[in-house]
Formats: C-alpha cells, structure tokens, sequence
C-alpha cells in the first residue's frame, strides 16, 4: 500500500494552481515584487559567487556547498486523479474546443501561475504574443460618478458596469489573453514545476473515507499486499475509492469545480433517459449541432435549434449553430439579459475590491457570506462582445431572443426526431424544434455529491447554499484534513473563487498548511521521508507567517 501525501481531485485550473503551488518556493501573495526579485536572485547566483559574513568575515559557500546538487522543487509525494482525462486541463480545453471560445472572459491576473500577479502578462510580452490580447473596451477609464453611472445604466439599460471601478494605472490588467495564449502559459507552469511526469491519472473519485489504518486493513490494493507494518504509527489517513482501485493519502484537495453533474430542469414531457436524441446540457456537448440536424443542413432542409440559459455559454453556442448552417435559434432565459465583463461584479475585481473582500470575510456569518455571493455574481450574464454578435442576429432574423420565459411543457415525436410540440410561459409560436441545448449552468450542492456522502456521515459539517462551511484554512474540519479550492470554497474564498482568480487565491491558503501538516506528521510519526525542505525554506516560512523577519533569510544565506 502507498501512501501519498497529498491527492488532489481535479486536473482543472483550480487543480493546476495548487499543484504548482505546492512546487513553488516563493509564494506571489506574500513577497512584493523586490522581495521577489532579491530573493530569486540569491537562490539562484548566491551560490556562485562569495559573500563575505560582516561578522564572521568568513566567506559564503565553500566550494563544496557551492558545487552541490540543488534540489529545485520540493518533493511532495502528489498524484492527481481527473474524471475527464490523464492530463492536465482536459476539461477546460474539451469545453473551449467545442464551444470555439477564442478568447478567455476573464482580465489578465486571472490565472494559475503561482509564482507572481502577473505572470501571464509576464509571459504575453516575454513570448512577444501581445497580438493575442483583446482590449476590454469601456471598462477603464476616468472616474464616473455613482449618480452618472445609475443614470446611464437607465437610459440604456445596458452595459451595468461603468469605468469608474478600474483604475487607469491598471489598463494592462483588463485585455483578456487568447485561449491559445492562455493554455501555452498553463503548459508553462506544468513544466516549470516539473508537474507533467505521470502525475495525473484519470480517474473517477467515487468515495472518501479518512481513518486509521487498521481500519482499512481489508483493502485489496493494486499490487494485492495488504498494509505494511511501518505504517502501523500513521495517524488517520484518506482512502479514495476510485473506478480504478484505492488510493491512499495523508491530504486530500478537493478541485472539482461544481462538483456535481450538470442536471437539466425539471420539465413536463422531457425524457430523463440521457442520452436522448433530442436535448443535452452545454456541458455534456458532444458533435454539434448533432448528427440528425447537421445532415438537415447537408440537404439545405431548414432546422431550428432552441437553447435555454442567460449566460455567455448559450449566446456562444447559438452563435456557433448558425455559423455551422441552422436556420434559426430560439433563445430562452428565465430572467432579463445582463451584460457584464466578467461573470462576477466588476467591484470585486477592479479598485474596490478589498473593500468588498473585508466586507465578505467580515461578515457576521455564513447565510450573509451566501446572500453576498448571489448579488456579486447575479445569475447568468454576457459579455459586451457577444451582446453585439446577439444583436446582429437578432437584426438578421437568425436568433429569436426571448427574456422572461420558461418552457412548460415538450413532446417528442421520434419519427421526425423533432420536438413537435413546445409549450413557453409566453405562449411562442415555434416551429418544430430539432434539437434543445440546456445551458442552465450546473448548480453545487455538497449534500447530494456522492462521494462526499460517507465523509459528511463521519464528520458532518454545516452546508449553506449547497456549499461546505469549511474552516478558514479551506480544511473540511479542523479534524480532517481535506481541503476544498474552487467553487466549493465559495463560503471563504468570496464570488471569484469559481473562476481564476480563485483558482490562485485557494491555491495559497491551502499550500502553507499543507506543508505545515506535512511537517508536523513527519516529526511525529518518525517514518514520513523528509520530503519539505527545511533550511532556506523553513526560514521563509518563518518569515511569511510572522515568526521572524526577512532579514534574518538574507543573513541566513550569507553567513
Ligand atoms: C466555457 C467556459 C468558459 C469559461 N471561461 C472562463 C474565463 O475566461 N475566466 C474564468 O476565470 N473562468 C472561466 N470559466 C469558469 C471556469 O469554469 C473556471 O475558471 C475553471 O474551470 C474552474 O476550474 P476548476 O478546476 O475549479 O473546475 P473545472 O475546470 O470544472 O475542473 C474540475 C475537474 O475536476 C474533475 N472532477 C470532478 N469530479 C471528479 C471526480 N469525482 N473524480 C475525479 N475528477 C473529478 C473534472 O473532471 C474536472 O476536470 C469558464 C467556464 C466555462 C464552462
């Protein structure tokens, strides 16, 4: 049996981030840019040339220390289990590949890159691929007042976010990179932190249990040996149960996004038996348009797509359907059509976010945290981009667009292989439908994700909105070790931590009591293998987390 000592569940960016934080020496949150750059510089030269100790006037490194072998990243014992694929980021690339999404939604300082804010910015101009950089138009500018703004947004009822929440001096902030641009830094990371070697498997995570050992003694592993008697002094450890065996560890970070199955809504006449011919989710998106409509188009029959969602996903997909030759959209949304930047406020990325991020962690409890996580990201929403794509659609006569409406009732004719009856709450008249999109999103709700079901029986935490009440270093409990970034980690991280910039910010609460636990095992049991480096590292830990100051490194270093 082996025992890992971190398993993360999930190769997405959220997956990714932590990783390759976990690899990261320096971390970017906590070092300003000088820090970083002396303290890189040490790490890197400090070694070759010779630093006389004022004190001791003796010199740095003798050539023995100088010529010896430096190990560049820790050596955590980390595998990485994915549902959809044995490498890093499969999701995301199936997604931006089937959608044909060319450019990410999201400004220039989301992303995974632990190692600075503005790595990707870094790599955009090192690369010379600024030409991969779309402006945000309209979203830094002079200052606007709240009365204009109110104002505007009346008369037009348009765009909801005026320039006033981005400063000027951060115009190189809010371009948004290539999605080619954007996986290339990815590729990046995963080389530079030595994450591509058989780290990610895929695999399914179908159960959680943590206990001791001897609790797990029946477990049949891999190689069909049972426990081994020097890990008789482990304290608690994890088993994962997955399509493919047990796997154990000391710490598990759970990166699974939603971390439940997309799921349509309930609606009379729809059949459950997925996969149907007539329907899917935006997230299970196989060929599109399918098979039955694109041979309409190959014998110029007209065919008629009808999507339901208010978010980007839909406009995009309708897009992309008349692109590929359907005749007309139909595009449904249960509320009114919000045109936004990012899919979260724009106050909680541009200047007054820290305001809003202290109103968030400051609040009185968890309901308040929820309450302010549904006003920040406020349903579905588009970009101003695909409102003019919409627009010239609609203008054309290709995308019919419909607020306020639901559909009521369905009926499949299998014959014709169309929805020949479709009831709306606005009473349409449509044509028969070839085929339905549900871009409805995908909703969490830790209480009905099944492979958390045993970990919730054994030590329950408190669920608000579907999301986990975890303690505030992102742990499930204080008593377990399992830590939960993304989405999931909504109730701590705030309304960014579904997307990038979440990925970053869990990414680096979680890394410093990941080593911290690994450590604090290692000196108790005896029988952990040495796998944090102490020295240079061990001080900065003592620096980061107030122990000493970042002298104390330097002096460290020289002497
Ligand atoms: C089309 C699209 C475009 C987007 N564009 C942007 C953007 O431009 N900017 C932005 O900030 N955000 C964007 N988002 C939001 C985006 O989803 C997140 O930024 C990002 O994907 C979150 O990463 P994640 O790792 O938390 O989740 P995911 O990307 O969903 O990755 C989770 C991974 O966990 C795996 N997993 C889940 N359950 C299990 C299990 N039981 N066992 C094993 N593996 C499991 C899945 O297979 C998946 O690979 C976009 C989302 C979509 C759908």
């Amino acid at each position: 049996m082996h025992i890992h000592d971190v398993l993360v569940v999930g190769a997405g960016p959220c997956g990714l981030a932590v990783a390759a934080r976990l690899r990261e020496h320096t971390p970017s949150a906590t070092f300003t840019d000088d820090e970083h750059q002396r303290y890189h510089w040490i790490r890197k030269h400090g070694r070759k040339i010779n630093v006389k100790n004022y004190r001791t006037n003796v010199d740095s490194f003798d050539s023995a220390k100088r010529h010896a072998p430096r190990q560049e990243h820790n050596n955590i014992d980390m595998l990485v289990l994915d549902a959809d694929g044995g490498d890093w980021m499969t999701k995301w690339k199936k997604l931006f590949r089937s959608f044909e999404i060319d450019y990410l939604r999201s400004p220039m300082f989301f992303h995974i890159d632990p190692a600075d804010r503005d790595a990707l910015l870094g790599y955009t101009h090192e690369n010379a691929r600024d030409g991969e950089l779309q402006p945000l138009s309209g979203c830094v500018g002079r200052e606007t007042s709240k009365h204009r703004k109110k104002k505007k947004r009346h008369a037009t009822g348009r765009v909801a976010q005026g320039g006033a929440d981005v400063d000027e001096r951060d115009r190189k902030d809010y371009f948004t990179p290539s999605s080619s641009l954007f996986d290339s830094h990815c590729r990046e990371v995963v080389e530079r932190y030595s994450l591509a070697e058989n780290i990610v498997r895929k695999e399914v995570v179908q159960n959680i249990e943590y206990d001791t050992l001897a609790a797990f003694e029946d477990t049949d592993t891999e190689s069909g040996v049972s426990e081994q008697s020097s890990f008789s002094d482990e304290p608690k450890v994890f088993r994962i149960k997955t399509d493919n065996g047990f796997r154990f560890a000391r710490i598990v970070i759970l990166a699974v996004g939603a971390g439940n199955a997309p799921s349509v809504p309930r609606i009379c006449g729809l059949p459950y038996s997925a996969p149907h011919a007539g329907y899917c989710h935006a997230m299970q998106l196989g060929r599109f348009p399918p098979k039955h409509v694109m041979t309409k188009i190959a014998n110029r029959v007209p065919s008629y797509l009808l999507i339901v969602g208010g978010g980007l996903t839909s406009v995009q997909l309708a897009d992309l359907a008349i692109k590929r030759g359907v005749e007309k959209v139909w595009l449904l949304m249960r509320g009114a059509l919000k045109v936004k930047y990012f899919d979260v406020d724009l106050e909680w990325v541009g200047k007054f976010r820290n305001v809003n991020q202290a109103a968030f962690w400051s609040a009185d409890s968890d309901e308040e945290r929820w309450e302010m996580l549904m006003k920040a990201r406020n349903g579905g929403s588009i970009t101003p981009r695909y409102k003019k794509i919409l627009d010239a659609h609609v203008t054309r006569g290709r995308i019919s667009l419909h607020t306020h409406t639901t559909i009521e009732n369905l009926g499949w004719d299998p014959s014709s292989r169309t929805w020949d009856s479709v009831a709306t709450s606005t009473e349409l008249p449509l044509p028969a439908i070839d085929y339905i999109v549900f871009a409805t999103g995908v909703k969490s709700d830790i209480t009905s994700t099944p492979y958390l079901q045993h970990l919730q029986d054994m030590y329950a935490v408190d669920v608000v909105g579907g999301l986990p009440c975890l303690n505030d270093d992102l742990m499930w409990c204080d008593d377990v070790p399992l830590f939960v970034t993304g989405r999931l980690a909504g109730l701590r991280l705030g309304p960014g931590a579904p997307n990038l910039v979440g990925a970053r910010v869990g990414a680096e609460r979680i890394a410093w009591n990941v080593t911290d636990i690994l450590e604090r095992r290692r000196k108790m049991s005896g029988i952990i293998s040495d796998t944090i480096e102490t020295g240079q590292d061990g001080d900065l830990v003592d620096f980061v987390s107030g122990r000493n100051n970042r002298f104390h490194i330097l002096d460290n270093q020289s002497g």
